[in-house]
């Protein structure tokens, strides 16, 4: 199952393992509109929204 960019945030996992989810992150096509939150893939975010 894909990592959820959303969660991993609310979490506070990003600080941890940043390098291994800006794979993720680095060219941003989607944005969540629940949280805020960019990805590149809509399934990296809870309610993706395509930029
Ligand atoms: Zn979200």
């Amino acid at each position: 199952m894909a990592k959820k960019i959303c969660k991993l945030a609310k979490e506070d996992l990003m600080k941890e393992d940043f390098k291994k989810y800006t794979k993720y992150m680095d060219k941003p096509k989607y944005i969540c509109t629940k949280c805020g939150h960019a990805a590149n893939e809509e399934e990296n975010l809870c309610k993706p929204k395509k930029i």
